[in-house]
């Protein structure tokens, strides 16, 4: 695993039209990449990056925000709040877990430092997308993240 450079926080980023914008106050806990049916969807794209961060790290600053609460297959509920105006995913809250967020990171101002550090559902990852098996993959939902923790804090020390 190469090196990832963090950025000095704090650093934002927000939603498509600039009506909804945030603040990250420090490091998050990692980056991934969820292959999941779900995230194909909801992205419309190949799956979506995933970003899980200490709920007190993140400021909403600006734009109004609409949620949709979507049921995951372990039967918890994820919170998915969007732009109400134009609709970019910002972030996800896991009811079961209240004291995280995930934020989407291709909505930073500069993503360019949140690197995949491991992929999730990889059984549904669509065939032409490269999985790098040297990385942190899950073929499902992971037991917990920790491993994928763990492998953002190596990288990023
Ligand atoms: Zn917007
Ligand atoms: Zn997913």
């Amino acid at each position: 695993m190469d090196r990832i450079g963090l950025p000095a926080f704090p650093v934002e980023g927000g939603c498509v039209c600039g009506a909804a914008r945030y603040r990250i106050t420090g490091a998050p806990l990692a980056v991934y990449n969820c292959h999941c049916t779900d995230c194909q969807k909801a992205s419309g794209g190949t799956h979506t990056m995933s970003m899980p961060i200490a709920r007190d790290r993140l400021e909403h600053l600006s734009g109004d925000l609409v949620h949709f609460d979507k049921p995951a297959d372990s039967g918890r509920t994820v919170r998915m709040f969007g732009c109400a105006r134009c609709g970019t995913k910002l972030w996800n809250e896991p009811l079961a877990s209240p004291q995280m967020l995930v934020v989407k990171p291709g909505t930073l101002d500069d993503p360019s430092w949140a690197v995949p550090i491991g992929n999730i559902w990889t059984e549904s990852a669509l065939p032409w997308v490269a999985i790098d098996p040297a990385q942190v993959n899950f073929t499902g939902q992971p037991p917990d993240r920790q491993p994928l923790y763990d492998a953002w804090s190596a990288a990023t020390a």
